[in-house]
């Protein structure tokens, strides 16, 4: 899926741009011989989709720090033994990756291969429930692991958390710090989002189901993501993560390799107690707000084998299912 009507030069001039120099309209249309309007509109478009560059009036426009574009041999030569495992797709833009792969999934009787989607601009992300997931060019991580899974899409329950304990392994062994999961789907640091976790099924028979795992990450700047948001948001830069973004990919791919092996033959009970271990909510007091817009209020008492969440609520144990409720901490003022 492309986006209609994007500038047909966007990533010729997003690529362009350094953080060491300034270069101006008339600079830049000439280097890519393209029209100064041109140029401008690009620039224009670029702000839209939240990329890190700033301008001065009287020089022109550079980036606000070094970006390393993504590239598909930097992401394979770090996969180690899974290497040939999966194909790998770099688009320049799409809606969502995980769409593409779910509509792939669900419209095709040929064999589906293990697919890693990754988009360097991705422009409807999506979250759960009809929630939207923003991400900035050449400053987030999005992109979708299409896998199928001897298992019948029952036996799926969990699969959102074990894939969190997979991104957060990795980051940990990146270096970051203060990193953490909470329930049933977001990565956070401080209380504050930096990424997240969606898990869709595709195709499905008795015995087999295919998955499409996606997750969005805020690697730097999220402060450009959105007024909205950029209060409960933060990225990995903010927890000592300054890495190339392909390494950051292909180290969540490695880690998601691994755990979806342990999922498939244990199942997410494999998992609970390294996903309980980095719940930021552990044990704490927290407020669920329920389908029916009412609130409870419960401490925290780990995860069922399926992913369920035990709240302990008047000396008695309540599981609630990923989809059911929304979890907040409650204010400890
Ligand atoms: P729940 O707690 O029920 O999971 P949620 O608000 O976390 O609710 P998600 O589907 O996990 O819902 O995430 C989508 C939400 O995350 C959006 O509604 C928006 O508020 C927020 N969001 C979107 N993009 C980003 C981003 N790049 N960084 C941080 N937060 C974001």
């Amino acid at each position: 899926m492309t986006i209609k009507n994007m500038n047909y030069h966007l990533f010729r001039i997003a690529k362009i741009l350094n953080e060491h120099e300034y270069q101006n309209v008339i600079d830049i249309s000439k280097k890519l011989t393209i029209s100064p309007s041109t140029v401008m509109d690009a620039l224009k478009e670029l702000e839209s989709y939240r990329f890190p560059f700033q301008h001065s009036k009287s020089q022109g426009y550079r980036l606000a720090y070094a970006i390393t574009w993504l590239s598909e041999r930097s992401i394979r030569s770090k996969l180690g033994s899974i290497k040939e495992k999966y194909m790998i797709e770099l688009i320049e833009t799409t809606e969502s990756t995980n769409t593409d792969l779910v509509l792939r999934s669900q419209s095709t009787d040929v064999e589906l291969v293990p697919t890693v989607r990754v988009a360097e601009l991705q422009t409807k992300g999506r979250g759960r429930r009809g929630r939207f997931w923003l991400s900035g060019l050449g400053s987030s991580l999005t992109f979708s692991v299409m896998r199928t899974l001897k298992l019948p899409p029952k036996e799926i329950s969990g699969l959102s958390l074990a894939v969190g304990v997979s991104v957060i392994t990795a980051l940990e062994k990146l270096g970051g710090t203060e990193f953490y999961l909470k329930w049933p789907n977001d990565i956070i640091r401080k209380n504050k989002k930096i990424g997240g976790v969606l898990v869709e099924v595709g195709k499905i028979t008795p015995l087999e189901t295919s998955i499409i795992i996606g997750i969005g990450i805020n690697v730097r700047g999220y402060h450009l993501i959105d007024d909205s948001i950029s209060l409960s948001a933060s990225d990995l830069y903010s927890g000592g993560i300054n890495l190339d973004r392909n390494l950051i990919l292909s180290s969540i791919i490695v880690e998601l390799d691994q755990v979806l092996i342990q999922f498939s033959d244990h199942g997410f009970e494999a998992l609970r107690e390294s996903w309980q271990r980095r719940h930021y909510y552990e044990n704490k007091l927290v407020q669920l707000i329920l389908n029916n817009q009412k609130n409870l209020l419960g401490l925290v008492k780990g995860v069922t084998s399926r992913g369920a969440l035990r709240i302990e609520k008047s000396g008695q144990i309540i599981e609630f299912t990923v989809g059911e409720i929304s979890l907040r901490e409650v204010n400890k003022n």
